[in-house]
């Protein structure tokens, strides 16, 4: 299987690929933190790391001012990207599986929009996602990535103001589960 598939809506180019959410060089990285903003595992491990102290520092502040009891499910919130290539990082937060009637959907697909919104308020152009919430948050990736996928392409049908979205997967089996996803989505059938 090729390990990278694109499809523009509007002007906007998705691009669903396999790497490391870290390297990527597009104006912000997401990340998939927890209410803390204080670090943790998974991809808010790696961004700290790679990222530098400049990115706890500026989650800190966030805390003390605008998020004293943390960051709810579903916002976000940006800081510097620090060391990393991408000059900004979106923290954002999904819901913690618990079986799928919790609102795990609605504050997933929130958790993806907030970041958009974000992207465009601050004038950015290109925006990385990692799989938000399929980690230690235990969401099955089969649905994640249908909310994903279709939370972007609404999203990029209303609003034209980015260049690019990207879709960053860790493993060949996670690129393999959204590149399924996205064939069976109407728009996503001329993906190539
Ligand atoms: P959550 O707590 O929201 O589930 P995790 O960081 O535990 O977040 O995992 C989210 C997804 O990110 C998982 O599919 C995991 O495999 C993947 N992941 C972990 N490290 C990276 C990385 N460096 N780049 C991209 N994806 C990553």
């Amino acid at each position: 299987m090729f390990n990278m598939m694109e499809l523009m809506i509007g002007k906007t180019k998705i691009r669903i690929v396999q790497g490391d959410i870290t390297e990527q060089n597009t104006d912000a990285i997401v990340n998939a933190a927890n209410p803390s903003l204080m670090g943790g595992g998974g991809v808010d491990g790696a961004i700290h790391r790679k990222g530098g102290p400049k990115i706890l520092d500026e989650c800190k502040k966030i805390r003390e001012t605008k998020w004293p009891n943390g960051l709810p499910r579903g916002n976000a919130v940006i800081t510097t990207g620090g060391n990393l290539k991408a000059r900004y990082v979106i923290h954002t937060v999904g819901p913690i599986w618990r079986g799928g009637k919790h609102r795990e959907p609605g504050l997933l697909a929130e958790a993806y929009k907030s970041s958009l919104k974000l992207a465009v308020s601050n004038g950015l152009k290109t925006i990385a996602f990692p799989s938000i919430s399929t980690g230690a948050y235990g969401y099955p990736i089969e649905e994640a990535s249908k909310i994903a996928l279709k939370t972007v392409k609404e999203f990029l049908e209303k609003e034209d103001k980015l260049d690019e979205v990207v879709l960053v997967l860790f493993t060949q089996s996670d690129l393999d589960i959204y590149k399924k996803t996205a064939k069976t989505l109407e728009t996503f059938k001329n993906f190539h």
